[in-house]
């Protein structure tokens, strides 16, 4: 009924806790740190914590998301100072709810946290510059991994690392201007990648990624490319976007705290159009891509992806291929193919 977490720390540390619902986690946010922990330290919980992950979830920022086995309150969250040799140590004590206390809770805790959730980016200044934005979006990134190869390959290093170098041919080209949704490894919340491309006015957002097939699903290979839809394609399609979609349950971010700041008939009218683009722009690269690179055997798809839902930027999503699949993987990794499939999407 009752659980005490304790973490050291080199030095005292401002914490602050609050609760989430569905599944049942609790926050800790905390400066900036260097977690010296094992990576698994967190997979096996005890008492009332299933399980916890930990990162950096923006700059400045880290962030020790707890699973709970079942509801509880927070009855104490504070850290007491370093003394006589001893660390500074950060002591989080549970007690066992039920689901309407731990509701009621939320409710009075969410109306503080929800505006305390930072912009990683913030709105880009005005720029003199009238080259159209593209808005490039590696995917994941700090507490978020994304899929894993079988040598513990990440994604989010994977995407970002690809990211890079799009960024770089297209701004070469001297006809775009190009801003990253992240260029670190920051955990940036799905619908901040989003509003980053709105607020700055983007004429093209692309998310990279790269997708895996669990063991014994069969071996699938080549690269997909995805645009919106409120019905996928088909089962696959719909599992990818609920995986992508994860990336803010990972990181304990409420999904329901994402505001709503567009609404109406104009979104409608907005979509239409956009999503027209959307798919121009993704038969485009399906052309340029093809030529250089294995494409999946449907290589054009859509699915509910939450980082494509900006009503007025045209978007596309590029799953770059299987880290499941042995040669993807190769692919993925190889100088080569990343400097080639960066030109062909910097060309289309
Ligand atoms: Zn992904």
């Amino acid at each position: 009924s009752q659980t005490r977490f304790v973490m050291d720390f080199s030095r005292k540390i401002d914490v602050h806790a609050f609760t989430l619902a569905d599944p049942y986690r609790v926050v800790l946010d905390i400066p900036q740190v260097t977690f010296q922990l094992s990576p698994k330290g967190g997979e096996n919980g005890r008492g009332l914590i299933k399980a916890f992950r930990f990162g950096l979830v923006m700059q400045g920022g880290s962030r020790v998301v707890f699973d709970l086995a079942k509801p509880a309150r927070i009855e104490k969250a504070f850290v007491v100072d370093a003394t006589d040799g001893a660390p500074a140590r950060l002591v989080l004590d549970l007690a066992a709810t039920d689901r309407e206390a731990f509701l009621r809770r939320i409710a009075l805790e969410n109306k503080l946290t929800r505006t305390d959730l930072p912009r990683p980016n913030g709105p880009e200044a005005k720029s003199e510059d009238s080259r159209p934005l593209v808005v490039l979006d590696p995917g994941h990134g700090g507490i978020d991994t994304g899929t894993k190869g079988p040598a513990g390959e990440e994604e989010k290093d994977i995407v970002l690392n690809f990211a890079q170098r799009l960024r770089d041919r297209i701004e070469k080209s001297g006809k775009y201007r190009v801003l990253m949704t992240r260029s670190d490894d920051t955990f940036v919340p799905l619908g901040n990648r989003v509003r980053i491309a709105r607020d700055a006015g983007a004429a093209l957002f692309v998310s990279i990624h790269a997708d895996s097939l669990p063991r014994g699903e069969g071996d699938a290979q080549g690269a997909s490319i995805y645009t919106l839809s409120e019905t996928a394609t088909d089962t696959e399609a719909a599992r990818l976007a609920e995986k992508e979609n994860r990336a803010d349950v990972i990181a304990g971010v409420d999904l329901k705290s994402e505001p709503d700041d567009v609404a109406g008939i104009l979104i409608d009218l907005a979509e239409r159009e956009t999503k027209s683009l959307s798919v121009q722009f993704a038969h485009k690269l399906a052309g340029e891509m093809k030529a250089v690179t294995r494409l999946h055997k449907t290589a054009l798809k859509s699915a509910g992806f939450r980082v494509l839902r900006a009503p007025d930027v045209p978007s596309a999503l590029v799953e770059l291929g299987y880290v499941s699949n042995r040669q993807d993987l190769q692919s993925l990794l190889s100088e080569t193919w990343r400097n080639r499939t960066a030109d062909s999407i910097a060309q289309a």
